[in-house]
């Protein structure tokens, strides 16, 4: 049945929304797709509906192809499973709870691996069940700290996850690989330009880890690639090379220097070359490089014990918080303030430095460091008291750090990990992360079955999850111009949207019956029809309406049919052509069909 704007559950708006910052929210609001509830939570109008389904439905395709099995778990859930597994607590205030009238606690799924491994150990026992994948589309829901750009991350979202089971490693390389193509597939058929990424692999098991990041310059995650070989990563992922030690036997034993009014690296470096001139490391100039500045945050746990965390890292970068949040995930990271300085008085605020830090130092506080500082190389560091800073410090042999941490900002330009070339740097939204999950679940799950000797093994799982109704604000996101949207045919909300512009039926019967038996014609030949049957709406409106709804083909029935032509319009390219009546269906086909 056509769909008719006449009738249609359709307001368009001329404005953006006030709240609206990124085109695909302005756009998909003005338009009619989607309206907002609440921060983060959006209904899905009749037309938004029919996208969201079209992106769904390419989904579900290529999932069936590997041969995964569609199911469907509710929202709401009980507290034990998640309780079992520790992510009751771990998920802190990004999971929206609730209890029921029993006083039982509940929650509202934010994603669903604990019921995808318990349905698997209740209806599976043997290693000849497995391997097998199981998928779902379903609504998730997460107490975003940031929700952002309506659908783009919302707090009620749309979901594709899947999860496969197996009985060994080879198995999983196996599902992921079929998962990876499946996404490909997924992704070029929902017409976007992504790159696939390395990305932060689970605290347990996992190893492989990827997303599928959609190009955007205003996309939340910052990427790099390389120029010169395959390697391309999440931020949070990139694991910095370790630099290969020169100095380390020769290096002079360490002193502190007065340093007074160096309170910043820039004026620090100035006071070495006046104190210490041609001392460095490499032999010339001291640079920012040659610094090791202290950093101290407070790490708050999801059972919301607190812990400073200080970290050495390279005077000439910043911390990263993102590449932070994913190292100290499920914990927090909140600022270090005055009263904690207050309750650590070993820590001298400006002057902190690693012979005061680590577990076996007098703070006691855990102290990691960036990749750089292996063991022999050698820093200027703060020293522990005010004005002063300690020079040709050894590390290994001055300081001992509790281990090592990814938390300095990458630069554009820092040597590729795989090949040493400068690496580039983009923005991206992630649409899709697969990564092999390992045994964490089946673990604290118990999914075990029986292998071929009668032994019972812990079944290996991988993790796979598409953001479905990101997709469509994604999609919208990268096809847009000034004056609506401009879907790729296979998304598009109808094939065709068909405009009879005559003022009403008595004025222009001709028009709007031509117009009923077009679209009649074109839904017996299979395709969609967006009919504008309004009356009394003027065609400049109409117009303007279907570039704002932005179906790829545009027909105009109006006074053109005197001469017995309509028009076809693209609305990409904005080309226009006139066809007589008679041939139009047959070329509106042939144009859809491609
Ligand atoms: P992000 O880093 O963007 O918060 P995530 O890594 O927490 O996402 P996953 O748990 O990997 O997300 O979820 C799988 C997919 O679900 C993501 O790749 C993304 O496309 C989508 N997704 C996650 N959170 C949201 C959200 N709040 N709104 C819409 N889609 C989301
Ligand atoms: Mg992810």
């Amino acid at each position: 049945m056509a769909m008719r704007m006449s009738s249609l559950f359709l307001r368009t708006l001329r404005e953006n929304p006030a709240d609206a910052e990124v085109p695909s929210h302005q756009l998909l609001v003005r338009a009619g797709y989607i309206r907002r509830v609440s921060p983060g939570i959006y209904t899905w109008l009749p037309l938004g509906l029919k996208v969201l389904r079209r992106v769904e439905e390419i989904v579900r395709e290529e999932m069936d192809a590997i041969g995964a099995q569609e199911l469907l778990f509710p929202a709401l859930l009980p507290r034990e499973p998640y309780e079992a597994t520790g992510r009751w607590t771990e998920y802190g205030p990004n999971v929206f709870r609730l209890k029921d009238r029993k006083e039982g606690d509940y929650l509202l799924g934010p994603t669903h691996e604990e019921m995808f491994t318990l349905a698997v150990k209740d209806m599976y026992s043997s290693y000849k069940d497995l391997p097998v994948s199981l998928y779902q589309i379903q609504t998730k829901y997460r107490d975003e700290a940031r929700p952002r750009a309506g659908i783009l991350r919302g707090r009620e979202f749309v979901m594709k996850d899947s999860y496969s089971f197996d009985i060994d490693e080879a198995g999983l390389d196996k599902s992921y690989q079929l998962h990876r193509d499946a996404y490909v597939r997924i992704f070029d058929r929902l017409g976007f330009h992504y790159v696939i990424v390395q990305a932060m692999a689970g605290a347990m098991g996992g190893s492989k880890s990827e997303e599928f990041l959609a190009t955007a310059d205003n996309g939340e995650d910052t990427y790099v690639r390389c120029p010169n070989c395959a390697y391309a990563a999440n931020v949070e992922a990139v694991q910095v090379a370790a630099p290969e030690v020169t100095d380390a036997a020769t290096a002079p034993p360490a002193h502190d220097e007065a340093t007074p009014d160096a309170a910043t690296i820039a004026t620090l470096v100035d006071r070495l070359n006046e104190l210490v001139p041609g001392t460095s490391p490499h032999g010339g100039p001291w640079a920012a490089t040659d610094t090791l500045k202290t950093v101290v945050v407070m790490l708050v746990h999801p059972d919301g014990t607190r812990e400073p965390l200080a970290m050495g890292i390279p005077g000439d970068r910043e911390v990263d918080e993102k590449r932070l949040g994913a190292q100290v995930d499920p914990a927090r990271v909140e600022a270090f303030e005055e009263k904690d300085f207050a309750a650590y008085p070993t820590l001298v605020k400006g002057y902190m430095g690693p012979r005061a830090l680590g577990s076996a130092s007098a703070s006691g506080i855990r102290f990691l460091v960036d990749p750089r500082v292996v063991d022999g190389t050698r820093w200027v560091a703060g020293g522990n008291a005010p004005g002063v800073h300690t020079v040709d410090l050894v590390a290994g042999r001055d300081f001992v750090a509790d281990g090592v941490i990814e938390a300095a900002e990458v630069r554009p330009g820092d040597p590729c990990p795989s090949c040493g070339t400068g690496l580039e740097a983009a923005r991206g939204i992630e649409m899709g992360h697969i990564f092999q999950l390992g045994t964490k679940y089946a673990e604290a799950l118990d999914l075990k079955v029986l292998d071929e000797s009668g032994k019972l093994r812990t079944v290996i799982m991988g993790s796979y999850g598409v953001g479905v109704s990101r997709a469509v604000a994604c999609i919208a996101e990268g096809n847009h111009d000034e004056l609506g949207l401009l879907w790729p045919r296979n998304i598009s909300p109808a094939d065709v949207h068909l405009v009879a512009t005559g003022k009403d039926r008595t004025r222009a019967p001709q028009v709007f019956e031509t117009a009923e038996v077009l679209t009649r014609e074109l839904e017996a030949a299979g395709l969609t029809v967006l009919l504008d049957d309004r009356e009394k709406v003027s065609p400049g409106v109409k117009f303007k309406d279907s570039e704002l709804i932005g179906v790829p083909t545009i027909v105009v029935v109006g006074k053109s049919l005197e001469n017995g032509v309509i028009e076809i319009k693209d609305r990409r390219s904005g080309e226009r052509r006139e066809v007589p009546v008679a041939e139009a269906v047959a070329e509106l086909v042939a144009e859809v069909r491609g």
